[in-house]
């Protein structure tokens, strides 16, 4: 499965700092954590602070998964609205989940806030909008509901739209609360560097090939073949998780990202807040600390493993036309922002569920294995919310919450 393909954002702009050993005995532990991108990282922060005896493999090096491919856009809002996300789940559980995720964005402040490095992680607004007059009431809809349920948003119709944006908007739900963005490779790195010098243990190019849980205890093999004995296994392996399960637990998707050389001005665009559009497929857009604009978006799915968009190169003509798409869809959004250059094009596969909730807990065909798959274009906020969880979990606590995500919903 090769997850990410072209000339990643984040790696360029960031040299692995630092790198682990590949396990080279038997080792008994705690709990052991399979995957070493943002959710395997997050999940080692809040087992290490809890004070659980944590090792973490993976068969690579530390955040060159998904990870390093991620538009990283934190926000409260999930691909699902709230409107339609009531009507799969109920209202209480939907409006509980948004709930989650807007704490779940302080809660990650907080924790980069212990960290030696800020990865360029700040508060924004976000924007939520359609061009569509047709898809205006939905709009108006969905920030009533919000509204009624304490969000922090205000609607912005056409006329008070065009003070603020240069791209036409006919309506749009403007939040001042509950979004950031971040670098997730840094993040990443400095969520295990933390952890480390909290008792974690980290090995690198450690593959594990078998899970095998038993009454007491789970045992793990690797590749290598080492055993690891442990108490309880975090599986936060991304995408690569799929084959634990022998139904479809998600639709997956390639997904397209430009990123431009840093621009001095942002004409047309109201404090460079993160913005989505309400299309199938959606285009997001965000900007970093040094001033580069991220747009990403053209979604398709990919069928089979084997199929074309599955392994899909840079140089096809359909990478080529769907950056291309991305790039004139830019110059629409600012025309009058100056010197805008790509640096960066890259694709990704990327995972997401029939309610775009994550999959947070145990499965019971694996006891003592708890899984972290935070499916949606939300997957930083649900590693979070998975760390959050499953530390509870291994202290055996049994959070209420975990009914929200549970793999039989
Ligand atoms: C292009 C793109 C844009 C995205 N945009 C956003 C966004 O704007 N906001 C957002 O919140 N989310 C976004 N996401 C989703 C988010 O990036 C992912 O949810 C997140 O990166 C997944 O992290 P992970 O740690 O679960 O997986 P990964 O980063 O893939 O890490 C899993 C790790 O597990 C390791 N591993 C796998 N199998 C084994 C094994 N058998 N033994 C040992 N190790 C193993 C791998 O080597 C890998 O390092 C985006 C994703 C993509 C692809």
């Amino acid at each position: 499965m090769k997850l990410v393909t072209g000339d990643m954002l984040w790696t360029n702009l960031t040299k692995i700092p630092h790198q682990y050993p590949y396990l080279s005995e038997d080792i008994v532990c705690d709990v052991v954590i399979v995957g070493g991108g943002i959710t395997g990282a997050l999940a080692a922060y809040y087992l290490t602070q809890a004070g659980i005896q944590t090792v973490l493999v993976d068969k690579n090096i530390i955040g060159y998964g998904s990870t390093r491919a991620s538009t990283s856009i934190i926000q409260y809002e999930i691909d699902t609205d709230l409107v339609g996300l009531s009507a799969m789940v109920g209202e209480d559980d939907a409006v509980t989940c948004f709930k989650l995720c807007e704490k779940a964005v302080y809660d990650l402040q907080e924790v980069v806030n212990t960290l030696d490095d800020d990865c360029d992680f700040a508060l924004q607004d976000c924007l939520y909008y359609t061009h569509n007059p047709s898809e205006t009431k939905k709009i108006q809809k969905e920030y009533n509901k919000r509204k009624e349920h304490g969000f922090d948003v205000s609607f912005l119709d056409k006329n008070s739209a065009s003070d603020k944006f240069s791209f036409p908007i006919e309506a749009g739900i403007y939040s001042t609360t509950g979004a950031a963005r971040v670098d997730p490779y840094r993040l990443t790195q400095a969520l295990i560097s933390y952890s480390v010098q909290h008792g974690l243990k980290v090995y690198e190019n450690t593959e594990v090939d078998k899970i095998t849980p038993q009454d007491s205890n789970v045992y793990l093999e690797t590749a290598n073949s080492f055993n690891i004995s442990a108490n309880h296994v975090v599986i936060a392996a991304g995408y690569e998780s799929l084959p634990y399960f022998q139904q479809k637990i998600a639709d997956m998707y390639r997904t397209f990202t430009i990123v431009t050389e840093p621009i001095k001005t942002f004409d047309g665009w109201h404090k460079k807040c993160i913005i989505r559009d309400n299309e199938d497929p959606y285009t997001y857009l965000r900007t970093t600390g040094d001033n580069r604009i991220i747009i990403g978006g053209e979604d398709e799915l990919i069928g089979s493993w084997s199929s074309k968009m599955s392994n899909l190169s840079q140089e096809d003509a359909a990478s080529t036309s769907k950056y291309q798409r991305l790039e004139e869809k830019l110059i629409r959004y600012f025309p009058n922002i100056e010197g805008i250059k790509t640096a960066f094009k890259f694709s990704g596969l990327f995972g997401i569920t029939h309610d775009g909730l994550p999959y947070i807990g145990e499965a019971a065909h694996m006891p003592r294995c708890y899984f972290s798959l935070g499916y949606g274009s939300n997957g930083i906020l649900y590693a979070v919310l998975g760390g959050q969880l499953i530390k509870e979990l291994c202290l055996d606590n049994h959070p209420k919450e975990l009914s929200l995500f549970r793999f039989d919903r």
